[in-house]
């Protein structure tokens, strides 16, 4: 089949791919009717902090001097100007989200950057159109980072904000979170190698900055994101999964799913029936 010639099932942004197998009745209700919620203080913040660490990967991609005080004025330029309303109801205040965001992005700038070597910084996918036995899925969105390892293999980075998105080390270091991003990384993966046209054979790496006091920052890898998606011929891929609730139009709730609440599910209280 040649994805290239037949209309896609939907048009997926590669950063709802978690929340549709967290609870496939929300992804529906979000992604297909367009029902949306305002974002909380601690979206705001990561999205602040993407903006920062970015622009300043970005110079010196571009070759040029890059200051970390730039970088950090463009994340709490990001904060005070959010282009989503933003609902400060989830324990942060805008002050604490601005001196976090600061931390955040200097300890970036100053401990994590300087060990990476990018080839690509927010790579755009308009669109990754993938055959399954159901239809084509179109999957949209921008992927963090590439990263060239020192063997000259690539791998996505994606820094991740969060209040535990770091954790200890059974040896008493540090490492980034990785459970539960595998999809999402998968997803950035795939689309990377079609907007760079090159392979990624490193592992995808979580770049985790945790919004707590002393701010840690860590990094974890994941060795294969790509089987989970795309299967192993003996079993079904999450993008076939996804494909046959797409074409059937069904989309399973989840009301036990950790988000299953009015704060974090627009459809709660208004379409939602199977929660109690
Ligand atoms: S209320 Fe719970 S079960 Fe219902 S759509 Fe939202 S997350 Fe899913």
């Amino acid at each position: 089949m040649d994805p290239n010639n037949e209309e896609p099932l939907a048009v997926v942004r590669a950063s709802s791919w978690p929340s549709l197998f967290d609870c496939a009745y929300k992804w529906y209700w979000q992604n297909l009717m367009g029902l949306r919620s305002p974002s909380g203080g601690a979206a705001a913040l990561g999205t602040a902090v993407h903006a920062g660490t970015a622009a300043y990967d970005q110079q010196i991609l571009d070759g040029k001097f890059a200051q970390i005080i730039d970088a950090v004025d463009v994340a709490r330029d990001a904060l005070a100007n959010p282009r989503d309303e933003v609902l400060w109801d989830d324990g942060l205040t805008p002050n604490e989200a601005d001196a976090l965001a600061v931390k955040l992005t200097s300890r970036y700038c100053a401990e994590v950057a300087p060990t990476r070597t990018y080839t690509a910084v927010e790579l755009q996918c308009t669109a990754l159109d993938i055959a399954t036995q159901h239809g084509v899925v179109r999957v949209t969105g921008t992927t963090d980072r590439v990263r060239q390892l020192e063997d000259g293999r690539k791998g996505i980075s994606d820094v991740k904000t969060g209040g535990r998105a770091t954790e200890k080390t059974a040896t008493g270091g540090r490492r980034a979170v990785t459970k539960g991003h595998h999809i999402q990384l998968g997803i950035y993966t795939l689309m990377a190698e079609q907007a760079s046209g090159e392979r990624m054979e490193g592992p995808a790496e979580i770049i985790g900055l945790q919004t707590t006091k002393d701010t840690p920052c860590a990094t974890g890898e994941i060795s294969d994101v790509k089987t989970p998606l795309l299967g192993d011929g003996k079993f079904p891929g999450l993008i076939e999964i996804a494909a046959g609730m797409l074409k059937s139009g069904v989309f399973p709730p989840n009301p036990k799913s950790m988000l299953c609440s009015a704060k974090y599910c627009p459809a709660h209280a208004s379409h939602c029936k199977y929660h109690d």
